[in-house]
């Protein structure tokens, strides 16, 4: 029997024109889902699709605005009966974060996949329709539930938690870390890498749709503690720091962020590197900090919003969330 999923679309280069098949240049989010879903129509995919449009934007402006607008929509799919899974189509370049938020928030009960793809509509090579259909044959299997959102690029299957963009072109554009990609899929056949990870199906926090500003402050050789007060708002609640190596910074920004945790902002170290790994280290208790382990600074930052936003503000509780997956 076909799976009947909703597409719920949010722009992005899945949906670009470049108005030329080789060109350099296009527009994101051009395509309205009506007219992508007569596009995919052709290519026999064996589910019943219904597209919502969210949103038609780069995803450079992805934010709380459409991420409500997003929850909603899928939470209203996923408790209709005839719904069997969600896909969601979005631009590469916060696609990462929009999935692991989405992960933190949506129970994993029944199948949730985001798409994007690394060239527009009418581009040569385009990778929107392999990924779409790839999409679709992750969201229509039943064993793809009790793992939270995924995410296909490339014939990959990611975990939201472990997904990262790492290229800015070229079709194999993700990454998962510490995982690699948790299955192989293309439009005919899928491969999990294991069985279903998570114990509770239920949404890990419940969602809110004013999420506390968290700063994000990069460090670099050199960099002074009036940097790093530039980098940080008044009102912030949290600083992740992408730290150099392991989540490192110099010792006079150690002391003003441990200063700034006694204050009542939640400080997370991260790490600039691309692979980074970033464990707890012997001053952490001391100075109240939280290590992001595997989460690279832009998903640290979605996950300490979420925390935050739950009233979770105990250094302890917040590194057990940045230790789970
Ligand atoms: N700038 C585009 C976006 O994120 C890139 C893409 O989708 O590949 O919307």
């Amino acid at each position: 029997m076909s799976a009947h999923l909703t597409v719920l679309a949010t722009g992005g280069t899945i949906a670009g024109i470049a108005g030329s098949a080789i060109g350099h240049e296009y527009n994101a989010g051009e395509i309205g889902i009506d007219a992508y879903l007569e596009k995919v129509g052709g290519l026999g995919l064996s589910a019943v699709l219904s597209g919502k449009q969210i949103a038609n934007i780069d995803s450079a402006d992805m934010g709380p605005p459409v991420w409500n607008a997003l929850y909603f929509a899928m939470r209203a799919a996923l408790a209709d009966e005839a719904c069997d899974g969600v896909i969601v189509t979005h631009g590469t370049d916060t696609l990462e974060e929009t999935a692991f938020l989405l992960d933190l928030t949506i129970p994993a009960r029944k199948p949730v996949v985001v798409v994007g793809a690394m060239r527009p509509a009418d581009a040569v090579g385009y990778d929107g329709l392999r990924n779409f259909a790839n999409a679709v044959r992750v969201a229509s299997d039943g064993d793809a539930a009790g793992r939270g959102v995924l995410v296909v690029m490339g014939d990959r299957v990611f975990a939201a938690r472990d997904v990262r963009k790492v290229r800015t072109r070229g079709a194999d554009a993700f990454r998962g870390f510490p995982r690699g990609s948790v299955g192989l899929v293309t439009p005919a056949a899928l491969d999990w890498f294991g069985a279903p990870w998570r114990r509770d199906l239920g949404a890990m926090f419940e969602w809110h749709d004013d999420l506390p500003p968290v700063a994000v402050v990069y460090l670099y050789a050199g960099v002074v503690v009036d940097d790093v007060v530039r980098q940080i708002g008044e009102d912030t609640q949290g600083v992740v720091i992408a730290g150099v190596g392991e989540g490192n910074m110099p010792e006079p920004v150690r002391r003003y962020l441990a200063d700034l945790k006694a204050h009542g902002v939640v400080v997370v170290r991260a790490s600039r590197a691309d692979e980074g790994l970033v464990d707890r280290e012997a001053d952490d208790d001391a100075n109240g900090f939280v290590a992001a382990r595997a989460l690279n600074p832009q998903k640290a930052r979605i996950l300490l919003q979420v925390l935050l936003a739950n009233a979770i503000r105990a250094p302890e509780d917040i590194q057990r969330a940045f230790d789970g997956r």
